[in-house]
């Protein structure tokens, strides 16, 4: 498997400058869509083994089936798992604050002292949950070399509810387990059905206490076999962090859906370096860890806590990969490595590609919606040619008070969070550059506000494709009757937020940036097609049938 091997090619996207419609010589040399190195094996830690452990007979080819900040989909959870260091849950706090941008509803982290597991969780940014100077929970009563946490905002689970807070925590005849999961299973509800039907009593609404049940439940022997046999019943997406009295287990999809990196922490007086995992990379560089590799999709990898011993195995049959490309669009910070790729070099290359593609004749100035879609526009005025400004200064004093499903709010929230800068835009004829269109109402209100600071002409430029259809695998999107792309076309979106013209990058061009990668990306919210059929969430999500445009 590519985890083992130590390949060290590098994957082309220079397929750009041959795919691109309408190339502008001028930004070839920043267009590379570069990529990382292939993984490789850790060459500083001991590798007991590494075996093929290929969990579910046969599985049935039937695939179960399956605030405001500006109306985005939002990601559902971050994770980060450290072993081999006696400040684990302590570094464990500071990668989760790097992560915050995954989930802002609540926080937790679960650790080990080789004997017992504690865990603290609450409601509420990491700061505010592990704040301490109030009462509640403590990192300090979390000891040992151990622990995982967990960010999260909700798509599975009530979302304020302190039960769902992550990392769960349970005790079975094995001993305590805990577990921390980024993804969606789309087989939840089917699933949870039969666990009830056997007599699983479930205190939470989270799809992860399925999977805690399913290896309660589990007659296999030992530990891995009883993860491979649970997760051989799950659908959809999930990077899983387990912990045990003496063992951290991160456990990635057969498709890969969401992210999950592997780096090692150096340590000084010669101590083995600590093995940290993150949902991004972003949490390493805080902690000041070294990124090495993706855990690949259906890869388990277990670390030994007393000896840092690691074993990696492949958990899974493989399948096509299905990484989400929205996290190189949207959800990932710029610092981060994505995938093998940087995150922002991605969207610098998409915007680029989107000016040579929809580019706006007589521009004056291009701007971004801050933040996300600041590189894209640095794309885009670098392949136009039209120079680049802060248009619009994000406010960062307003608080998660306008993170709120309020419409009332969110018409308010608009001009609370982004003012612009009339001297830039007055009389001029604007390009402003988003990273994507949800339901339109935070666009429209974002090019009245230019309109209103004096801005001649507005000109709105997207640089992804229409987003068409929800997500089912850990992405909080709206149903498919609220995107607005999916009910009308692209003409008719422009009317509706009031923009003087509106290009979105087109699907074959994101494609064409991927490359011969593009097949290893999900792409189900622009393009329909679904890695892994959402059959148990279609009826109460997506009532009609997509709108292709
Ligand atoms: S449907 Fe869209 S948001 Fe969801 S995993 Fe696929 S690409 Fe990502």
């Amino acid at each position: 498997m590519a985890a083992t091997a130590a390949a060290t090619t590098t994957t082309s996207a220079s397929c750009f400058l041959t795919r691109n419609p309408n190339p502008n010589p001028k930004v070839h040399h920043l267009l590379s869509f570069k990529s990382y190195p292939k993984p490789l094996p850790l060459p500083h830690l001991p590798v007991r083994r590494r075996s093929c452990f290929i969990a579910a007979a046969a599985a049935e080819e039937a695939e179960a089936v399956v605030p405001f900040d500006f109306e985005k989909p939002r990601e559902e959870c971050g994770v980060v798992g450290i072993v081999g260091h006696p400040d684990a849950a302590q570094l464990c706090s500071l990668a989760l604050h790097a992560l915050q941008h995954r989930g802002q509803e609540g926080a937790g982290i679960a650790a080990s002292d080789l004997s017992t597991l504690r865990s603290s969780t609450g409601l509420g940014l990491v700061s505010e949950v592990f704040d301490p100077s109030k009462p509640g929970p403590s990192l300090a009563s979390l000891t040992g070399p151990a622990a995982i946490g967990h960010v999260r905002y909700s798509t599975a689970g009530a979302a304020a509810s302190i039960h769902n807070v992550q990392p769960f925590l349970a005790s079975y005849r094995f001993g305590q387990l805990a577990v921390a999961h980024n993804g969606n299973l789309v087989n939840y509800p089917s699933l949870r059905s039969s666990l009830e039907e056997t007599g699983s009593i479930f205190n939470t609404s989270s799809d992860t206490e399925a999977i805690l049940h399913l290896i309660a439940t589990s007659k296999s022997r030992p530990f891995l076999s009883r993860v491979a046999e649970a997760c051989s019943s799950l659908r959809g997406a999930y990077s899983l962090l387990f912990l045990t009295a003496d063992k951290l287990l991160a456990v990635r999809d057969p498709h890969g859906f969401r992210p999950l990196v592997l780096g090692y922490l150096p340590r000084s007086n010669g101590a083995p370096p600590a093995v940290v995992f993150a949902s991004e990379t972003c949490a390493l560089d805080l902690i000041g860890a070294r990124y090495e590799r993706e855990v690949e999709p259906g890869e388990a990898v277990i670390v030994d806590a007393r000896t840092l011993e690691i074993s990696t195995s492949c958990l899974m049959p493989a399948k096509p990969r299905k990484a989400c490309v929205f996290e190189l669009i949207y959800f990932a910070l710029p610092q981060s490595i994505v995938f093998s790729h940087p995150v922002y070099e991605s969207r610098y290359s998409f915007g680029a590609t989107l000016a040579a593609e929809s580019p706006v004749p007589g521009a004056d100035v291009v701007i971004p919606v801050p933040d996300s879609g600041f590189f894209a526009a640095l794309g885009f005025a670098e392949g136009s040619g039209v120079p680049f400004q802060q248009g619009l200064i994000r406010s960062h004093y307003v608080g998660r008070t306008f993170i709120q499903p309020s419409q009332a709010i969110r018409d308010l929230g608009v001009k609370l969070k982004l003012s612009p800068i009339r001297g830039i835009l007055e009389g001029k004829s604007v390009v402003v550059v988003d990273d994507s269109i949800v339901r339109g109402t935070t666009s429209s209100k974002i090019v009245r506000l230019i309109r209103d600071a004096g801005a001649k002409e507005v000109h709105m430029r997207i640089a992804s494709p229409p987003i068409i259809g929800s997500c089912y695998y850990g992405v909080d999107t709206p149903s498919s009757e609220e995107l607005i792309s999916n009910r009308m076309d692209t003409e008719g979106v422009r009317k509706e937020i009031g923009a003087d013209s509106l290009a979105f990058l087109s699907l074959e061009s994101l494609r064409g940036l991927l490359g011969d990668e593009a097949p290893s990306f999900c792409e189900a919210c622009f393009s329909g097609n679904y890695p892994v059929p959402p059959v148990d969430y279609v009826d109460a999500k997506a009532k009609e049938p997509l709108y292709v445009a």
